[in-house]
């Protein structure tokens, strides 16, 4: 992990090292991007400058562990003479003290070691390198040539080849000669080691190219242009200011931020825009080519290591105008960041369950504050959250109206499975099935959505009653049946398929419960034979290379029925898809969370989004056996305000979110009986100043996950008070023994 950094690490300037006049003290802060409780004084030697935000290497312990400058030490910390010095610097670009406030913020806000946050602004180590120069190839010249020939250097037919096209070409790697040549990478070198070739360094080219703003962009109706009016507006004014964009699918929000960005490279700065599920924006990206000439930076999982390493480097040089990125893009080290867009901002995928846990958008939202520029948050179905903070005249709203032309709103219908019954060990009510067989025969595409991967959720055994469960979580055994396994979708868990019932010994006993999207994909080959039928999920569906195969294919009109999960509900455009069918709605309004019938609300407006286009007017069928529930009205109906309204109204009598506080205290471990005693201890040890509740311990809805037993209690807080102080306060001072670990959840959003 230690770098040891290159010579030129060293040859800064002395004259800015800081804190000279402090009685000539060179104590320095070093923040490590580890869990520790904050940062550690070193020593700067004297012939090492350094200023804030230089990535340094220090020792700690035996090893060596890059971290950055954050600060002055403090005098009245470690004696002098017991400091370590910093064993260099290295030459890399600083981390900018946006960034290192935002480490700080981060960490305060959501009660984690601010090394933890750190380390998710250098996830890429090998960036903090300059990169390695690169040996090129290059032609020699003529008279050098003869001269060889001369000395009797061999000219074989492939050295001839070789030379022709090295002639025409200016200096690259090996590889490139040699494949334009139509020789082989060892013919090139051995030309060089003749003397036919010349070798030169290549510094590494940043393969970023420049979004041009001024390319001429779609035209914008009226209230478009009118919004984007005022998002450019905001751009230019250089300052902190937040914007709710609020437009239904199909009113064009896209080209409407798409128009801050341009503003944005006008001004020579540099733009974010964070997107859920990146894997699978390959027609957002298409539309930003369209637009601005060129495919923007990308950041998200599936980069490769150089790709991040360059990507980490080319924004913190300034060179990525404009970085596209699922939520750990927040943490790049923009020099100069002029806007931060969120599409998408209800997205539950924003929230980080695991290591740090934070929300992506309200982090946007700070990140914004703290850099001084415009934040915009774009959604088809805004947040409570976000609503609140329009509300309360935080934010300004800019809706649009949907565009004429474009896009029909689907017509959304409910069945109501009580009655239209599917039969037996079957999903699919008469009217769902009806719908689907027309719409096959009108030659039009249909969308299954059941958001269960797999063929059955629970597997059980039909003599004894025994049910598969993870042997590690509170959850049971989904089967895959196309892969052959059990699979446990908490923690990973996998295992073959059982012939013998574990408890009772009877042999092929065991009865699948439940759809998932291979059992219903099972169900509609048997009624509609020639149907050609795709299952698309997480499983199916990983890279964006897979999503944008799939793309392909539906354009192509090689699918007629898609059965998906939720990564079919985002953000995908089919012209010829008029049909969407929820198999069951009601499925996220059960788990007793909060936001359930938000959420519901969100999902189901985006799956019917997807329905129809222009000239095609959708249809949406949603099963539900809850068809008076106020969020299937709402969905019904198409009055969003309403729904929203009555939501709005039950969390403020109840103090949730956003008209209260809530922070999670997960305790767990590996022995059930001392997370029981600490989750005691630590609800009868818990703070009670006015406005505050301490509800539970209660298990957690998954009591047992990953083998570690859970707890949970919940902090209901008025929205004045400081909840970090309190949880602070009280959290910090408790050392649970062994490896019993108590984890806070500021604003959660799970419930498990
Ligand atoms: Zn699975
Ligand atoms: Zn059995
Ligand atoms: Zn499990």
């Amino acid at each position: 992990m230690a770098n040891r950094p290159s010579s030129t690490s060293f040859d800064h300037d002395s004259s800015d090292l800081f804190g000279v006049e402090d009685a000539g003290s060179d104590r320095i802060s070093v923040l490590l991007p580890l869990p520790l409780s904050g940062a550690y004084d070193y020593l700067a030697s004297e012939n090492l400058a350094v200023k804030p935000g230089d990535f340094v290497v220090a020792p700690l312990g035996r090893r060596l562990v890059v971290g950055v400058i954050w600060g002055e030490g403090d005098p009245g910390g470690v004696a002098e003479e017991k400091l370590k010095p910093i064993e260099a610097v290295l030459d890399a670009p600083p981390l900018p003290k946006a960034n290192r406030d935002f480490v700080d913020w981060l960490s305060a806000y959501y009660l984690a070691p601010p090394g933890a946050v750190l380390k998710m602004a250098m996830s890429v180590q090998a960036a903090l390198e300059p990169p390695a120069p690169k040996t090129g190839y290059a032609a020699v010249e003529p008279d050098i040539l003869l001269q060889r020939e001369a000395e009797g250097v061999r000219m074989t037919a492939a050295r001839q080849k070789l030379l022709a096209a090295a002639a025409d070409r200016v200096a690259e790697p090996a590889a490139d000669l040699a494949k334009a040549a139509g020789v082989s990478v060892a013919v090139v070198k051995a030309a060089a080691d003749a003397g036919l070739l010349r070798r030169v360094s290549l510094v590494e080219q940043y393969p970023f190219s420049t979004p041009d703003p001024s390319l001429p962009g779609p035209e914008l109706n009226d209230e478009q242009e009118q919004a984007a009016g005022i998002l450019r507006e905001m751009v230019r004014s250089g300052s902190f200011d937040v914007a709710l964009l609020d437009g239904v699918t199909g009113s064009g929000k896209t080209e409407v931020y798409f128009e801050a960005i341009a503003a944005t490279l006008e001004e020579g700065r540099q733009a974010l825009v964070l997107l859920p599920e990146i894997a699978l924006s390959a027609q957002w990206l298409r539309r930003f080519e369209e637009r601005f000439g060129v495919i923007p930076a990308e950041w998200h999982s599936d980069l490769t290591a150089a790709q991040r390493r360059r990507t980490w480097r080319g924004v913190a040089e300034g060179k990525v105008r404009c970085l596209v990125g699922a939520r750990s893009a927040l943490h790049l080290p923009f020099p100069d960041l002029g806007l931060v867009v969120v599409d998408e901002e209800h997205e539950s995928a924003f929230k980080q369950e695991d290591g740090v846990h934070y929300h992506a958008r309200d982090m946007a939202v700070v990140r914004g504050r703290i850099a001084d520029c415009p934040v915009i948050l774009a959604s088809a179905t805004p947040s409570l959250e976000s609503l609140a903070n329009v509300e309360a005249g935080r934010y300004r709203r800019l809706v649009l109206p949907e565009r004429h032309g474009v896009a029909e709103p689907p017509t959304i219908q409910i069945v109501d499975i009580r009655k239209d019954k599917p039969g037996r060990q079957e999903w699919l009510s008469p009217t769902l099935r009806q719908a689907l067989e027309s719409t096959l025969a009108e030659g039009e595409q249909s969308l299954l959505f059941l958001n269960r991967r797999g063929y059955a959720p629970l597997t059980l055994c039909r003599t004894c009653g025994f049910r598969l469960a993870c042997p590690n979580c509170s959850s049971w055994l989904v089967e895959h049946r196309f892969a052959r396994r059990l699979e446990c979708h908490h923690c990973g868990y996998t295992t073959g398929q059982m012939q013998t019932c574990p408890s009772c010994g009877d042999t092929d006993s065991f009865a699948a419960c439940g759809p998932g999207v291979e059992r219903l994909a099972e169900e509609v080959a048997a009624f509609l034979p020639g149907a050609a039928i795709e299952i698309v999920t997480s499983d199916t569906l990983h890279s964006p290379f897979q999503a944008a195969a799939f793309v392909d294919r539906m354009t192509a009109k090689e699918i007629d029925i898609v059965i998906g999960t939720q990564i079919v509900a985002k953000g995908y455009h089919f012209p010829m898809l008029t049909l969407v069918g929820v198999v069951d709605a009601d499925l996220g309004l059960n788990g007793g969370d909060l936001r359930a019938s938000e959420r519901t609300y969100q999902l189901m407006q985006q799956v019917a989004g997807r329905a129809g286009r222009a000239g095609r007017p959708g249809r949406v069928l949603l099963q539900t056996a809850n068809p008076d529930a106020p969020v299937m009205q709402a969905l019904a109906s198409g009055d969003r305000d309403a729904f929203l309204e009555q939501e709005s109204a039950m969390r403020r009598d109840f103090g949730f979110p956003p008209f209260g506080r809530l922070a999670a205290l997960i305790v767990s471990g590996p022995d059930e009986r001392a997370v029981e005693a600490v989750s005691r201890d630590l609800a009868r040890q818990a703070p009670r100043p006015a406005g505050v509740q301490v509800l539970g311990p209660a298990p957690a809805a998954l009591a047992l996950l990953r083998g570690r037993h859970r707890r949970r209690l919940l902090v209901k807080a008025e929205k004045g008070v400081s909840m970090q102080k309190v949880l602070a306060d009280w959290v910090a001072s408790f050392r649970p023994p062994g490896q019993t670990r108590i984890a806070v959840d500021i604003d959660p959003y799970s419930f498990l």
